[in-house]
């Protein structure tokens, strides 16, 4: 069973014990009330974002709880996931002193935010399946590993991490399991958030920036028991959500017939690409894929890159990373894009 670890465990003392910065608009949510603001300084004059928005993004958070049957208190947003990722290392971890532990090759930024926040992270490889190796894993940790970040569907290799194994290490790990779920919409297998309840270290983070088609927005969530999004909630950026983005995440996110059969395309799209790169002579191996791109393991990653760019396509080359060698990802475009880059890739001798 889970452990009954508490905030005091997982939080560093400073940040229980501080005060957030209140603003003027916490104070008073003009919602639709007769009143006169004059409060925080504004402009006066209306053109649509001359008002601060709303730090608490009260009807946006309402929205994206909803999408799990939550109420708001479940979930807190971020400047893109990347901004979550971060507040999550200054909530937990005291520079010098605790660790946090990933499984390559996995997403960039959470190496990139370990080095920020003078966090070392102790790397554990997955292993040929691209899954956890859950016992040395878990023997890696120290008591002051604070954060476990697991990448599900895992950027760059696709997969989904086996669900038994996710399980093993949110029961076994005494600090917050952070899990990635960027890439959930495209997967065949439910969202973690589902979760949440019977692990109380269960930290879930998405975005709109990839099946929702907002990364320009910028818009991140995270999903986590009542209790740690009320210190997330506390040293957030007080109007860390622009007004434009509130506004317009709301409006697409009320396009679900679009959103949706966007989303079954790029998943045939997927298909379709992944099926034709295995008729490629130079291509070895089509890793399977629970994302909207496909790694492939091909005969040389750095020349077969140097080829597409000059067809005009721009690939991500991952030779080099653990586990990736001789390895491109490529991401699904539209079926036009898609076609043309197969058709491109034909023809490389
Ligand atoms: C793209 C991606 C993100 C996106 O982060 P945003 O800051 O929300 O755009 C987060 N995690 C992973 C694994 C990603 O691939």
């Amino acid at each position: 069973m889970s452990k009954t670890k508490t905030l005091d465990y997982w939080i560093q003392p400073h940040v229980l014990q501080m005060k957030g910065y209140t603003s003027a608009r916490d104070t008073f949510q003009a919602n639709d009330q007769e009143v006169v603001l004059l409060d925080a300084n504004e402009n006066p004059n209306p053109w649509g974002y001359n008002r601060y928005p709303d730090p608490y993004q009260r009807r946006l958070r309402k929205v994206l709880a909803a999408r799990y049957g939550l109420e708001s208190d479940y979930v807190m947003l971020g400047n893109g996931s990347d901004e979550i990722l971060d507040l999550l290392f200054r909530a937990t971890c005291q520079p010098g002193k605790d660790q946090c532990i990933a499984l390559p090759p996995t997403y960039g930024m959470y190496k990139v935010l370990s080095n920020l926040n003078q966090v070392p992270i102790i790397e554990v490889p997955l292993d040929e399946q691209f899954q956890p190796r859950v016992g040395e894993t878990l023997a890696a940790t120290t008591p002051n590993t604070k954060l476990m970040f697991l990448c599900s569907p895992n950027n760059p290799t696709g997969n989904l991490l086996n669900r038994e194994s996710v399980e093993k290490l949110l029961q076994n790990f005494d600090g917050l399991v952070v899990i990635d779920e960027a890439y959930v919409d495209f997967a065949s297998e439910p969202s973690w958030v589902d979760r949440l309840d019977m692990f109380p270290n269960l930290v879930v983070v998405q975005t709109l920036s990839k099946a929702y088609g907002m990364a320009g927005l910028r818009l991140g969530m995270c999903y986590a028991n009542p209790q740690l999004i009320r210190v997330l909630l506390k040293i957030k950026p007080p109007y860390n959500i622009n007004e434009a983005t509130q506004k317009l995440a709301l409006s697409r996110l009320d396009q679900g017939a679009l959103l949706e059969s966007q989303r079954l395309a790029l998943i045939d799209q997927r298909i379709w690409l992944q099926e034709q790169l295995k008729d490629i002579f130079w291509v070895e191996t089509v890793f399977p894929s629970q994302a909207n791109f496909v790694l492939v393991r091909i005969d040389d990653a750095n020349m077969r890159y140097k080829q597409a760019l000059d067809k005009g396509f721009v690939l991500r080359n991952r030779h080099g990373l653990p586990g990736c060698q001789q390895c491109l990802r490529i991401t699904v475009g539209t079926q036009e894009e898609n076609k043309a880059l197969i058709q491109q890739l034909k023809k490389l001798t």
